[in-house]
């Protein structure tokens, strides 16, 4: 199995980028259905990511938003810093089934 600690350092690497612009959230077909509750949304889920690993703090809040999302790939092709942010999520789960 992959190490856990490189999968972190990746994926931190990735979403640090982030300057919450929130370009990605317009396309994002879970923002809508969740009401536009941003833990439904790409935005939303970066920060809990950056949170989770920052703080260890996981909650269902974190798991109901990180597998509601479809990795559908509609965010990652708007973000002006190249975060490649569906791919993040689908690597986070890995983190959330431990
Ligand atoms: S578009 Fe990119 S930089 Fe902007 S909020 Fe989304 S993930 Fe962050
Ligand atoms: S990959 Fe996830 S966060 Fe990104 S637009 Fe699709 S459902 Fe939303």
């Amino acid at each position: 199995m992959r190490d856990l600690t490189d999968l972190r350092r990746e994926i931190l690497r990735d979403v640090l980028k982030c300057s919450y612009c929130a370009m990605c959230e317009w396309v994002c077909p879970t923002l809508d259905v969740g009401n536009g509750n941003r833990i439904y949304g790409p935005r939303g889920r970066i920060n809990l990511i950056v949170s989770y690993f920052r703080e260890g703090s996981e909650n269902g809040v974190l798991k109901e938003s990180i597998y509601t999302c479809l990795i559908c790939m509609a965010c990652t092709q708007q973000c002006p810093a190249g975060i490649n942010i569906a791919e993040d999520i689908r690597k986070f789960r890995t983190f959330l089934t431990q």
